[in-house]
């Protein structure tokens, strides 16, 4: 089932990219590690997860398998060394102090910690981000940390919306010509996300199926 799913969506995904290099990354939250172990039998080794403590478990389990692990959720000032030290990429940097503690923490062994700025694209109240406008201020603070590599940004756009969102997100990203990566897409809009040039899509649902929470 879970090796079918993966073909289909790398289907999908090979029919609407053009020249970019598109990543697909399984979020794997509210999956056991024996779930995620069948991902990988069918040649999947980029897993997101939302929720630090599920994550730590999975990860320690599944060591050795050459896996690359993206940390997508809401992050507290509390959790960031754990972060830092267990996973490759974080998505969802909203706060200066975030990236600083990331980086501080970074153990200087594993190389940099690739991260994203999580943009509240919608500016809707209720999601966390950074505003466009903000941005600027930010990366030039980013980019002076030691320990961790700004690549892009990563945005969770109102679903009524998303097309004109991941447009906006394209034109941010070509702003600047050093970075390279835009997280955006899920199992509904993939290919809207992809065609507006996407390089990691954040898929779950279609993977591995209907979870009991978000
Ligand atoms: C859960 C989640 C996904 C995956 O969503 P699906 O609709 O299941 O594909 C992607 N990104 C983030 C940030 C998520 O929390």
């Amino acid at each position: 089932m879970i090796a079918s799913n993966l073909r289909f969506v790398k289907s999908r995904i090979d029919s609407i990219k053009h020249n970019q290099e598109v990543q697909l990354i399984a979020v794997s939250k509210a999956r056991s590690s024996s779930e995620i172990q069948d991902a990988i039998d069918a040649g999947q080794l980029h897993f997101g997860e939302n929720y630090l403590q599920e994550s730590l478990d999975k990860i320690t389990s599944l060591k050795g398998n050459n896996l690359t692990w993206h940390f997508i959720g809401p992050i507290q000032a509390n959790k960031t060394a754990s972060i830092a030290e267990n996973f490759d990429w974080v998505h969802s940097v909203d706060r200066l102090k975030i990236a600083k503690r990331l980086s501080d923490q970074r153990g200087a062994d594993l190389g940099h910690l690739n991260i994203l700025l999580q943009i509240n694209i919608d500016r809707e109240q209720t999601k966390s981000g950074l505003l466009v406008e903000n941005i600027d201020e930010i990366i030039i603070e980013v980019n002076s940390l030691p320990n961790i590599s700004l690549r892009g940004f990563m945005c969770i756009p109102n679903p009524h919306n998303s097309a004109n969102s991941f447009n906006e997100m394209a034109k941010l990203l070509s702003k600047y010509s050093y970075l390279d990566s835009l997280s955006m897409g899920m199992s509904d809009d993939l290919e809207l996300a992809i065609e507006r040039g996407a390089t990691l899509v954040r898929v779950g649902t279609d993977i591995f199926g209907k979870r009991n929470y978000n």
